[in-house]
């Protein structure tokens, strides 16, 4: 068996084979850091996650680069997304980019989301950006425009729309692309992007002072970490078209070679079957669901699909992953319970409990057929399901079994998925449902007190929450409440 994964480069499942035997190169398109991380984010970030970790797994070295979008992404009001930050929260640009990365981080850790080995930000790598317009320009593929734009010429990349399958001609101008007199072609688009004084993110080059476009970002920096040619790149399947499409054309035209090898991409998020967006005021931070749901709910929710299909993050679908997910993980408290009062063992053997190969095998035949991590977390249950039956019906397990079933959920459970944490110990089971069971009380008296119209007994409540550092929100659904981070 080996693993094999959909590429959309091919539109097939291919089996998987990095150009270095054993060590893989992997590329995906990180966040722009203007605001906080949502639960779409959570979504593709736990999916890429889950990919590094099932190759670490598999026994490959990863080198995974992910981005930080900190310059040169543009609304489509044409104004950059770190400018609209800073003009909305009235903050430094650099001092917005810090906050928003540092939040970026603490709720990736939260989720579990293991960190990349390298996470190179836009603006830290202009050189390499102006270096690969240059190598455009020299081969003729890219033009300045007269007022200090650089463009890539769609035209003369024959290739360009191989990955997204658009053609060049079908590329008419859209009502969301303004077209612009410079240019030659209406798809072709911005390398480098001439900035006036007042625009406070620009860098001088050889084409004046400016800004690179969005796409050289990925493209310069992906080639400087893992090289021109490199193993997966990962994302969201919604920016398969231009920004994918652009990396691939600027990087295949400027090093005349394959740029990423297989193309992993990760459908999207509705909440309620909606789409999610900030007009229709139904976007949900990261922070705010893990007010709700546990990590692993969210994990255990986001893998309970295929990764590139599409998930409805609905309030029943990750309260089903959470109920799944506690059962899971009662079934290894039992497991751990029972192996501290066995015996001593070795606990270096490389123990494994013989009755779990058929699990353990279902398990790693889904997760090697493209990732089906539904399959995977069935896969999982079953084998759940089966060490209940033992510690119910066998008294005299022994030590050794216990180790071996603690192994196979630490290892597939905990390394691949991330949905069992290291430390399920009664204590902190108890804490977290005894503090749940009291919030859940609080925000009833509170509710009795508006439903009784007495504002000033509710508001001196949630006053008294907020001075310990419990903020409470109100929401159509019900109050809410999540600690704040101080
Ligand atoms: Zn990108």
């Amino acid at each position: 068996m080996a693993l094999r994964l959909y590429n959309y480069l091919t539109r097939e499942k291919e089996l998987f084979e990095p150009l270095s035997p054993g060590r893989v190169g992997m590329y995906v398109c990180g966040p722009t850091v203007y605001d906080d991380a949502h639960v779409g984010h959570a979504k593709l970030y736990v999916s890429m996650d889950v990919l590094v970790r099932y190759l670490r797994y598999r026994g490959f070295d990863v080198l995974y680069v992910q981005n930080i979008t900190d310059v040169g992404h543009m609304l489509d009001s044409g104004e950059d997304r770190i400018m609209k930050g800073v003009r909305l929260k009235r903050l430094e640009p650099m001092e917005l980019v810090e906050t928003y990365m540092r939040h970026y981080f603490e709720d990736m850790d939260a989720l579990g989301v293991i960190r990349p080995n390298i996470s190179p930000r836009a603006s830290c790598h202009i050189s390499e950006q102006i270096e690969l317009v240059k190598t455009l320009l020299a081969k003729g593929v890219a033009y300045e425009s007269g007022s200090g734009d650089v463009y890539f010429s769609v035209e003369a990349f024959p290739e360009y729309g191989k990955l997204s399958r658009r053609k060049v001609e079908e590329l008419e101008p859209g009502a969301r692309v303004a077209v612009r007199e410079e240019k030659r072609h209406p798809a072709d688009f911005a390398l480098w992007k001439h900035a006036e004084p007042e625009h406070i993110l620009r860098w001088p080059s050889p084409w004046g002072w400016g800004f690179p476009g969005w796409h050289a970002e990925c493209s310069a920096m992906a080639t400087k970490y893992l090289g021109q040619t490199f193993d997966i790149h990962g994302g969201g399947l919604e920016n398969i078209f231009p920004h994918n499409e652009c990396e691939l054309a600027q990087s295949e035209a400027a090093f005349d070679q394959a740029f990423a090898r297989y193309w992993v991409l990760s459908g999207s998020l509705k909440i309620d079957g909606v789409k999610m967006s900030k007009s229709l005021g139904n976007s949900l931070t990261i922070r705010d669901a893990l007010a709700r749901y546990t990590p692993e709910a969210i994990r255990a929710f986001v893998l309970s699909a295929h990764y590139r299909g599409p998930v409805d993050f609905t309030h029943d679908a990750v309260g089903a992953a959470e109920q799944g997910v506690r059962r899971l993980q009662n079934t290894v408290r039992n497991v751990r319970t029972r192996l501290k009062d066995a015996p001593a063992v070795d606990a270096a053997l490389p123990t494994r409990a013989t009755f779990l190969k058929e699990h353990e095998d279902a398990f790693v035949a889904a997760m090697d057929d493209d990732l089906n991590t539904p399959r995977a977390l069935a896969a999982l249950h079953n084998m759940g399901r089966e060490v209940n039956r033992r510690l119910e019906g066998d008294a005299d397990l022994t030590a050794e079994t216990l180790l071996g079933i603690d192994n196979a959920f630490r290892e597939l459970g905990a390394g691949v998925l991330g949905i069992i944490p290291d430390d399920l110990s009664a204590s902190a089971r108890i804490e977290t449902e005894l503090l749940d069971g009291l919030m859940a009380t609080l925000l009833a008296i509170r509710q009795e007190y508006r439903d009784a119209r007495d504002w000033q007994r509710a508001d001196a409540l949630r006053d008294r929450l907020a001075d310990m550092g419990v903020a409470i929100e109100d929401r159509p659904e019900g109050a809410a409440w999540r600690l704040e981070s101080r």
